[in-house]
């Protein structure tokens, strides 16, 4: 049935949680927000690594349409007008000699092997036509040349091959494709990505080192908030983030000097009442017996019992440091002495319930409730269940105790905090409390940065939650 419960509690958050992540109705800005990563790290990488990748695209677009077609456009119009220009100096004297000579200057001037082959004609395969070389030099032997040609531009990697019809004959070229095409470009796009790959290490670098003396404060703030001494921190990194620590370590300091004070002037005060208290005790022994004096007695009994819970609210658990504690271990301590006092207690845990406490503080807290239920019913449950968050790390532990008693009404579970606050007196059930179990386990409770809440139990009685954060 507890489970059952629990189950139903989990199932409510999340249900809300899905509620919360409908996307059917947000604005495109929301929904860029709701995508952002939630870490400060990530999302400084995104505002640094975004705009480098958007400029290299645009570079690269720019790059590659406008400034390599511009490239090849100019090439191979350079190396057909070369081509023209032997071509029509051959044609004035068709001789093979005349031919050679030709191509031997063209080979040592232009560095264009080229060869004038009389008795040959053109493949019949078609020529080359897609990509950027081939329409160019396509356009360009159109206009240059007015006579038929071939050329393939895939079947060397090194060279352009390109054959030009004559009078009786075919001019081969084998240009070399560095003349005629922007060939080694992508060395830019390398270099370019190379650089920005350094860019982004460094910025992560320099990122970590920044962002690390946040992360320190916060879990410094964190532990502090949990009741967790953090000796071993210090203000670092940029002065904004020092300004912040010294602030919150100023504030740590205020909050301890105030808890000190009101520590200390509430263990005067009940210090102060007990010596008036001793004498009375003194005076009444020397009045002998009778009914009046046995209820001045029990009186004077009650207000030192009231005096010594007092004092010991008042002291706290500041003293206490947190340590590494199993709390399966801590909880079945309580069980053994509830067990002992004649209470019946089942425990159920669930998952690993180590974290750091104030061990004795902690005891206290659990017990007073523990005992409460044993108090004021027959039967007494206590579930543990680690609630692990989705990172893997952190999340929290909910304890309940649950007992079938006659619980508290609804409108008084807040009231019961209240130090000295009882029902029993009104209920006429004085089961010999002080009211102030539960103000004290709940401040405890707070002390390690949680809770206690009150509910009905699904067993018939109270259910106390008392929520930690891990
Ligand atoms: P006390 O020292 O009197 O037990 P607490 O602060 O622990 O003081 O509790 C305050 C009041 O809450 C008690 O007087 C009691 O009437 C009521 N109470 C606490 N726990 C339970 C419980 N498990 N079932 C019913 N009543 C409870």
């Amino acid at each position: 049935m507890v489970d059952a419960d629990i189950n139903d509690q989990a199932g409510t958050t999340s249900s809300r949680g899905d509620a919360r992540s409908g996307t059917n109705s947000l604005h495109p800005f929301q929904l860029l927000k709701r995508l952002m990563p939630r870490g400060l790290y990530a999302r400084s990488l995104i505002i640094i690594v975004a705009p480098m990748v958007l400029l290299q695209f645009v570079v690269s677009y720019v790059f590659l349409e406008r400034h390599w077609q511009l490239v090849t456009e100019r090439l191979s119009a350079k190396t057909v007008a070369e081509i023209a220009l032997l071509l029509s100096e051959y044609e004035e004297d068709p001789t093979p000699l005349h031919g050679t000579r030709i191509a031997a200057r063209a080979n040592e001037n232009l560095g264009l092997p080229v060869a004038f082959l009389d008795g040959e004609v053109l493949p019949d395969a078609p020529s080359s036509s897609t990509g950027l070389l081939a329409d160019s030099l396509g356009d360009e032997l159109r206009q240059r040349v007015s006579r038929p040609f071939w050329f393939n531009t895939d079947r060397y990697t090194q060279y352009v091959d390109i054959r030009i019809a004559y009078n009786g004959g075919v001019m081969r070229v084998l240009s070399p494709a560095s003349h005629v095409y922007a060939s080694n470009s992508h060395i830019f796009l390398v270099w370019m990505f190379g650089t920005s790959v350094v860019l982004i290490i460094v910025a992560i670098i320099f990122l970590r080192n920044q962002i690390r003396p946040i992360e320190r404060l916060a879990t410094a703030a964190e532990s502090f908030g949990m009741g967790r001494d953090v000796p071993s921190y210090r203000p670092q990194g940029a002065s904004e983030v020092r300004r912040a620590a010294q602030a919150f370590m100023e504030m740590r300091a205020r909050i301890q000097r105030q808890i000190e004070q009101r520590t200390a002037m509430l263990a005067g005060v009940s210090h102060d009442l007990r010596t008036p208290l001793t004498r009375f005790k003194l005076q009444l022994a020397m009045l002998g017996d009778g009914p009046e004096i046995d209820e001045l007695r029990a009186d004077i009994y009650e207000m030192e019992r009231m005096l010594d819970d007092y004092l010991e609210f008042a002291r706290g658990h500041q003293g206490e440091a947190s340590e590494e504690t199993d709390l399966a271990e801590l909880i079945d301590e309580i069980r053994t002495d509830a067990l002992r006092k004649g209470h019946d207690v089942r425990l159920e845990l669930h998952g690993d319930l180590v974290l750091p406490l104030r061990r004795n503080a902690f005891k206290r807290c659990l017990t007073n409730v523990v005992d409460n239920a044993g108090k004021y019913a027959a039967h007494v449950w206590v579930t543990a269940i680690r609630d692990v968050e989705a990172d893997g790390h952190g999340g929290s532990i909910d304890i309940f105790v649950d007992d079938d008693g006659k619980g508290i009404p609804e409108e008084q579970l807040e009231e019961v905090f209240r130090p000295f606050y009882r029902l029993d007196a009104a209920r006429n059930l004085d089961k010999g409390g002080t009211g102030l179990g539960l103000a004290i386990a709940r401040d405890i409770a707070r002390g390690h940065g949680g809770d206690i809440t009150l509910a009905r139990s699904p067993m018939g009685g109270l259910r106390a939650v008392i929520h930690l954060p891990v």
